[in-house]
């Protein structure tokens, strides 16, 4: 089995799913009492939030390629960053480890195409709908990438940072997202990506009929297969 070396913490409340799910998936697959074999570095997110929000990425920069180095030097074979957002810090992490890195819109896309889904609503941060390191990624691979109205964005990006990042889901928040989702995918190809690891807390797919792409879910998948080899 591969060893893998997951960057978590951002938030705690969206790694708690994904170590579920990876367990789950490798025992699913080899039963008996297979469980990953994964080391995870689980980053105060404190230090993310309050730095990225002044538009300073040097800080998650740093402390992400450390995290990534200190699981290469741990015998991690492979890098997965728990956060759609913080995949913006690719580039820095990538000149501290050789370690190939899972990426969480590879993964999405590949659920999409199986799916037959070319247009699709990206809900997520700030960060996630308005710049173009994960958004250009779905885009290279053909699919039409849609995003909220600003004042949508900042609603949605809100909601992750006010209560799905400390635990809080409310009603009030489910109905914001749904509406939002419902009123940009109309046609028969389009679906939502649920491009920030916290929002499956809020919105799955048994509450909503527009196809919901939640990349906890499929990343996390990913990974255990990865894991075990069935790429
Ligand atoms: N977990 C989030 C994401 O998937 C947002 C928190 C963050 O890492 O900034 O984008």
């Amino acid at each position: 089995m591969r060893k893998a070396g997951l960057i978590g913490g951002m938030s705690w409340e969206s790694t708690l799913p994904y170590y579920r799910i990876i367990n789950e998936e490798i025992n699913k697959a080899l039963g008996e009492l297979y469980s990953a074999d994964c080391i995870l570095h689980s980053i105060n997110f404190q230090e993310i939030e309050s730095t990225i929000s002044k538009g300073n990425w040097d800080v998650s920069n740093s402390l992400l390629s450390q995290a990534a180095a200190s699981l290469e030097k741990a015998g991690a074979d492979f890098i997965a960053i728990c956060s759609n957002t913080m995949h913006k810090c690719i580039p820095s992490i990538a000149e501290k480890t050789h370690l190939p890195i899972l990426h969480i819109v590879d993964a999405t896309i590949d659920e999409m195409k199986s799916n037959k889904i070319s247009e699709a609503l990206l809900l997520g941060t700030k960060f996630t709908m308005e710049e173009a390191f994960n958004k250009e990624r779905f885009q290279n691979a053909g699919i039409k990438i849609i995003i909220p109205t600003l004042s949508e964005r900042q609603r949605i990006h809100d909601i992750i940072f006010s209560e799905l990042c400390k635990g809080i889901i409310t009603d009030k928040s489910k109905e914001i997202y749904k509406e939002i989702i419902y009123k940009y995918c109309i046609n028969k190809h389009s679906g939502a990506i649920l491009g920030c690891t916290e929002i499956g807390l809020l919105i799955q797919q048994d509450c909503i009929e527009i196809p919901v792409f939640d990349t906890t879910i499929i990343h996390a998948k990913k990974i255990a297969r990865y894991m075990i080899n069935h790429t």
